[in-house]
């Protein structure tokens, strides 16, 4: 069953074709990982997925629902979460009260630091925190519930990241570069948590991802991009030894 679909769509910037007629399709409970070299597109893909970018052609489909002028406020809400190339996280608060804020697409109107300061939590505000407490057990974090972000290591950071955009419950979890940083221990573990997150909670994953050993590990289907345009679609060792992805990525 298609949870997410991405029909021929392509955005110039400055007479670049960023992305140029692009058009796969995300099976439910699936990884499914985007890889491609520098400047590929790879990150764009990501970018008109989250609704940052609006299309110059094409459509999103989410859910059998067309999501292509979707504000991108509203996209969280729907079930689709990220994570950064560069970690965003607010650095001065701990790890606890970012997750509170990865529950605001749950939070209705209500302003969101009532829920992440107030000393004294409304019975209504317990199940954000209960679920938030649930995903720092889920993924280890117990260690640094009160840490200031400031004060934890690179790799701790990036596992709050992922921490975060599944406080927000998603239905499909956007992985940006999940090993970008980390040393090898790191990435297996990040290994783990993405198969966990598949296997345990349910949850469908789109990565975009360099490292080749992560991509096999977890990846049920893989797409290369090259120029904006697919070169290849398939399992990941069909995609890794199509000639077109060798000669423009892998080498050899
Ligand atoms: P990397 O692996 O280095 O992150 P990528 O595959 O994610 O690369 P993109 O960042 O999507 O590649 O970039 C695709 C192309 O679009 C590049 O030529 C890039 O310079 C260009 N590009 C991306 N974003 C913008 C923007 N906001 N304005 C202008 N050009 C952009």
């Amino acid at each position: 069953m298609t949870l997410f679909q991405a029909d021929n769509i392509a955005i110039n910037f400055g007479g670049i074709k960023a992305v140029d007629g692009v058009s796969f399709a995300i099976n439910k409970g699936e990884v499914f990982t985007i890889i491609g070299p520098n400047g590929a597109g790879k990150t764009t893909v990501f970018n008109l997925i989250s609704r940052i970018y609006n299309p110059t052609e094409g459509r999103l489909i989410f859910e059998g629902r067309d999501i292509t002028s979707v504000p991108p406020h509203q996209i969280a809400g729907m079930g689709i979460a990220r994570t950064f190339q560069n970690i965003e996280l607010f650095e001065h608060a701990t790890v606890l009260q970012n997750l509170l804020l990865g529950r605001h697409a749950h939070r209705g109107t209500k302003p969101w630091w009532e829920m992440v300061f107030a000393p004294h939590v409304r019975k209504s505000e317990l199940a954000h925190r209960e679920k938030a407490e649930h995903v720092i057990d889920f993924l280890d974090l117990q260690h640094y519930r009160d840490t200031l972000i400031v004060n934890l290591p690179y790799g701790a950071r990036k596992v709050v990241e992922l921490a975060r955009a599944l406080c927000s419950e998603p239905k499909l979890l956007l992985l940006d570069e999940p090993s970008s940083g980390l040393n090898t221990e790191e990435t297996e573990d990040m290994a783990w948590w993405i198969q966990d997150i598949k296997n345990e909670l349910g949850i469908t994953v789109l990565m975009v991802e360099h490292d080749m050993s992560l991509v096999n590990e977890v990846s049920d289907r893989v797409l290369a991009l090259n120029y904006g345009r697919v070169l290849a679609q398939g399992t990941p060792s069909e995609v890794q030894s199509h000639p077109e992805v060798v000669k423009a990525y892998l080498g050899g």
